[in-house]
């Protein structure tokens, strides 16, 4: 029996859009609790809440705000069987994904914010180049009211990550969690109010994507979307519409380069775990091998070794590799990926099918013998399924891992890293990842986005963190004189004034204009 998650019940037309959402366990089918849909009327009062709850906040010193942070870490870690109990539930995670993919990051997150964040975000003193009579300064100030739509595959991890960034910076956040996953981020906001952070600063705004519209609407001052490339678009569109700043973390397509003199037995490992950890429902899943001719057919053979030792069930009452697939018409895109490379010449060598019984399972799969006629190779899976194409060169595999209208993440596999980073720098992609796989999305010092139709913005890093906030420029003058030369009233004489000076600062000769180059 399949779960209740049906496409029906999860995308509602607007016309038809219940008040409530129902959850459902992906693996048992079981429901587990509903939340309110909640109008536009209830998202643009909470914004309303949000934003007077920022403006005391942003009076809060930032370390005494990266103490909330470490509260909520703490209490995180407190009760962390909670959080793994409902991600196993409401998204079929199995446990060791749930701890180390999604709270593990957190706790991490918090901890470097709590660490870094003053230093990141304190003013800084710009010398001016050419205005030196003048001093000039940098503050970062929040932005106000941050708005967070998150997806369903990372629905702890992703929102939250983006709140800690907004809220250290001295924001309030309003999220929207995918339909899929709402009671997991109801239990997030629960672990933020115990921690004494206060209620208003955190919100979660439930509902469909109209609700996601809303949020857009309501007068916020920055948003974070993740999610696929088509609502990306949509988002896109309504945040120009509303004239507000946003990034977009949008789909990946991520090639792995097995380059000849790759370590078969580590990149098959990596493989298979980059490719089938959360059932491959992950932004930056292995979704197709480039293998060098000379090891590909060890590195298959292993692949298909390792991928057969995956076992898979319900991770809330079994030790298993491989949970749910949360969004059934997820299986039927799969089996059309597979059907169109069979069709084209591709060997399925192991998997290719979804698993009968309870809950949305699918086997891990691996396929040999494709190319990029095969949509396989060249669209987004979102699943467990894995696509070795054979390659007689780094270039080949460099301009087959370039052909493509995504770039998040990338991977190369070769013993000499000086090598690999060689060939790194040719991929194109938000971050190329050599001998190892998915692991930056666990890193906060670092940045984090795509290129191309994977969206733009980042997330984590030093630059992410001052993008929550304006960056407001004070200017003043070192020495006050009665008037400028560029001020009125202008005359010939300041013409000719203004004239030498451009000579002499920019033509680069004679004396003045030598002198001048050294400072400029
Ligand atoms: P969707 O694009 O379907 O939904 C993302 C979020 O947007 C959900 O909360 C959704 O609400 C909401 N939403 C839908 N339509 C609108 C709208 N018109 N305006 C505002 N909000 C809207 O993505 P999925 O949840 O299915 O996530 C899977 C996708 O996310 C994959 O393509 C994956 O690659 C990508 N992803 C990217 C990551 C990255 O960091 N680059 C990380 C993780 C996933 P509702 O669910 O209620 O419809």
């Amino acid at each position: 029996m399949l779960s209740a998650h049906t496409p029906d019940v999860m995308k509602p037309s607007s016309s038809a859009a219940p008040d409530v959402i129902r959850s459902f366990s992906p693996t048992t089918g079981d429901e587990l609790g509903s939340v309110p849909v909640m109008t536009a009327a209830q998202v643009a009062a909470t914004v309303a809440r949000a934003r007077v709850a920022q403006e005391k906040w942003a009076q809060v010193s930032i370390v005494d705000r990266a103490s909330q942070l470490l509260r909520f870490r703490n209490v995180l870690v407190d009760r962390v069987e909670e959080v793994v109990a409902i991600l196993g539930k409401e998204v079929g995670k199995v446990r060791h994904e749930a701890l180390s993919h999604e709270i593990l990051v957190i706790a991490d997150v918090c901890t470097f914010l709590a660490k870094r964040a003053e230093r990141i975000l304190a003013p800084q003193k710009i010398s001016l180049h050419l205005l030196r009579h003048r001093r000039s300064f940098v503050d970062y100030e929040p932005r106000g009211v941050v708005g967070i739509i998150g997806p369903w595959n990372f629905p702890f991890k992703i929102p939250v990550r983006d709140a800690m960034a907004a809220l250290v910076a001295g924001n309030a956040v309003v999220l929207k969690p995918s339909e899929l996953a709402p009671l997991v981020m109801l239990k997030a906001k629960e672990l933020w109010e115990a921690s004494g952070g206060d209620p208003d600063l955190f919100q979660v705004v439930t509902g469909f994507a109209p609700t996601g519209r809303a949020l857009i609407s309501a007068d916020i001052n920055y948003l974070i979307f993740t999610g696929g490339v088509e609502t990306g678009r949509r988002v896109a569109a309504a945040c120009g519409e509303a004239l507000i700043p946003c990034v977009l973390e949008l789909g990946g397509k991520a090639p792995l380069i097995a380059c000849a003199d790759a370590d078969v037995e580590r990149t098959a490992r990596a493989i298979v775990w980059g490719g089938f950890a959360n059932l491959g429902q992950v932004c930056t899943s292995v979704e197709r091998v480039y293998a060098h001719a000379s090891i590909h057919d060890s590195l298959l053979a292993r692949t298909v070794e390792l991928a057969n030792e995956l076992k898979q069930g319900n991770p809330v009452t079994e030790v298993v590799e491989l949970g749910s697939i949360v969004l059934p018409p997820l299986m039927d895109v799969a089996d059309k990926h597979i059907a169109d490379a069979l069709s084209k010449g591709a060997k399925l060598c192991t998997g290719g099918k979804r698993i009968s019984g309870p809950g949305n399972h699918y086997e891990p799969t691996v396929l040999s013998n494709c190319d990029h006629s095969m949509t396989v190779m060249t669209q987004e899976i979102f699943g467990p399924v894995v696509p070795f194409m054979s390659v007689t060169s780094d270039e080949e595999a460099i301009r087959l891992a370039n052909d493509s209208h995504l770039g998040l993440n990338a991977y190369v596999f070769s013993k000499d890293t000086a090598h690999g980073h060689r060939v790194a720098k040719k991929v194109q992609a938000g971050a190329v990842i050599v001998n190892d796989v998915l692991i930056n999305g666990g890193c906060p010092d670092s940045p984090f986005g795509g290129i191309k139709k994977s969206g733009f913005g980042r997330v984590n890093g030093e630059d992410s963190l001052r993008q929550m906030c304006t960056a407001k420029h004070i200017m003043t003058d070192r020495l006050v004189v009665a008037s400028e030369p560029f001020w009125f009233p202008y005359t010939d004489k300041t013409y000719g004034l203004l004239r030498s000076g451009l000579a002499a600062l920019f033509s680069g000769k004679g004396l003045i204009g030598k002198i001048a180059g050294w400072f400029l």
